[in-house]
């Protein structure tokens, strides 16, 4: 598949090898760092919610799947307004000891804050419709940080790797995802691999391939990641005690994965697609950046929430400078046929966005949230029309004036969408140790 992944990337000026080199040299040491700040470590989400489209076929029995959460104490600043960014936190109280404290939910005290929510069922239903409908204006994704069941996770205590998740039920979410949500034909669902041709692009208009090509390239990053974070082996640590894995690459999973000849030639598209999406993802952080490093990153730790935006504003800053960013501009350009086509556009990604809820395995359905709300957060910033005064954009080189109240993101859309673009930085790094690893195997008589 190396050998095909060269040159142009296609729908955009830029080129495979051109990535690469910045990536590799320039992103991935600084993203790796930055989202191991506090601020990114911690991702509010509601892994308890009903998959909307059938029964839920398989509770997660595999034990890598299982996920630890946080108590709300054991999140830095969380208890002084961390939710709101309001307050500072007293530094005595932030102990790396409170943060390791990281299983059970413990907070839960049902007379405290007492409030009478009593609200008819008719105004419930009015005012689930204005919701519905001021979420379906701008949001790309199901936001669910909100919910009750919503619980912080210490993505650092929970990395994506393999889980042992396939067959039918991990089939059934990427099969509903392309050949129901990717502008595609339906045509019958029992119809065998791949879902997508990419003799079918060829016809399709510019931003129904995007948006193919963005999902392609999130699931060409999960399946990298499984293969570069594989269960090697697995070691007995003691009576009763849980046995230990060890993780680390897999180049036979890798290629079986990623071999043209057992993909009817495909793969090396789909590891173009994680370029591409890296590309948008890299163009929204840049269209956003100007907001991003106003953002004050708080967790309560003065000294901590100094380094974090002073890696932002860092990061950003080599980001401005690449010089083949995706251009958005040329999307949606033809009046009331290309506004009918974002609204389609929003809804097909909601839909994913809905579908990551039906995932059978914790750990996959974490990271597929979060890769899922970053992938939206960022088709937001490129979309939505609230990022695109020339002011915010750096590339028309202005600063911006004052802080506009209506583009604002939530923590978790800010949360998500670094992490998401630190997978994909990842995955392109991770690509350069197979190549490696390929080519020592071959020089190994
Ligand atoms: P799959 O990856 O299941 O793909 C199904 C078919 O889609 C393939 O046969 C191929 O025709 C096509 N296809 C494959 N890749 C692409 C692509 N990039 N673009 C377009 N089409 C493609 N497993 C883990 O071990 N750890 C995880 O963290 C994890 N996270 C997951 C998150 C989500 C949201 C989902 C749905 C699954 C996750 N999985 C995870 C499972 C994993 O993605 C695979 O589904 C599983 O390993 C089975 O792989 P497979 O070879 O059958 O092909």
């Amino acid at each position: 598949c190396f050998e095909a992944l060269h040159g142009a990337l296609g729908d955009c000026s830029c080129n495979v090898d051109t990535i690469d080199y910045f990536n590799n040299v320039k992103i991935f040491p600084r993203i790796q760092s930055l989202v191991s700040k506090d601020y990114f470590r911690f991702y509010k989400v509601n892994l308890k919610k009903e998959c909307p489209f059938w029964v839920d076929d398989s509770r997660c029995a595999m034990k890598y799947c299982h996920i630890k959460t946080c108590s709300k104490e054991s999140v830095p600043g969380y208890e002084n307004g961390y939710e709101n960014h309001i307050d500072e936190l007293p530094a005595s109280k932030y102990t790396k000891e409170a943060q390791s404290n990281c299983n059970s939910d413990t907070d839960h005290d049902p007379d405290l804050g007492y409030l009478n929510m009593t609200i008819s069922a008719a105004s419930q239903y009015e005012i689930a419709k204005w919701k519905a409908h001021d979420d379906a204006l701008e949001n790309f994704c199901e936001c669910d940080d909100r919910d009750a069941e919503a619980e912080y996770v210490d993505l650092s205590l929970n990395p994506e790797r393999y889980t042992g998740y396939k067959g039918p039920s991990a089939h059934r979410i990427w099969r509903s995802i392309y050949q129901e949500n990717c502008f595609r034909p339906k045509i019958n669902p029992y119809e065998s691999f791949p879902y997508v041709l990419s003799s079918d692009l060829s016809n399709m208009c510019l931003e129904k391939r995007v948006f193919y090509r963005a999902v392609s390239g999130m699931h060409s990053s999960i399946n990298i990641h499984l293969c570069s974070k594989y269960l090697l082996s697995e070691k007995t640590a003691g009576f009763a005690a849980p046995p230990e894995g060890e993780w680390g690459p897999n180049l036979e999973e890798f290629q079986r994965r990623f071999d043209p000849s057992q993909t009817l030639g495909e793969s090396p598209n789909w590891l173009k697609n994680l370029y591409f999406v890296y590309l948008l993802e890299m163009r929204a952080l840049a269209k956003a950046g100007r907001y991003l490093e106003r953002e004050e990153y708080y967790t309560g730790n003065p000294t901590e929430d100094e380094e974090t935006r002073e890696a932002i504003r860092n990061m950003l800053g080599i980001i401005y400078s690449f010089p083949d960013h995706f251009n958005e501009s040329s999307m949606f350009n033809g009046g009331s046929q290309a506004n009918k086509l974002k609204v389609e556009f929003r809804e097909h990604f909601r839909n994913i966005s809905r579908i990551m809820d039906c995932v059978g395995c914790d750990k996959c359905k974490l990271w597929g949230k979060l890769q899922t709300q970053g992938l939206g957060t960022a088709l937001k910033i490129l979309f939505s029309g609230k990022w695109d005064g020339p002011e915010d954009d750096p590339d028309q080189g202005r600063l911006p004036l004052r802080h506009k109240a209506h583009e604002r993101l939530q923590r978790t859309e800010i949360v998500a969408l670094f992490n998401a673009f630190a997978r994909l930085s990842n995955s392109i790094r991770e690509l350069e140790n197979f190549r490696n690893m390929l080519s020592s195997h071959k020089e190994t008589p």
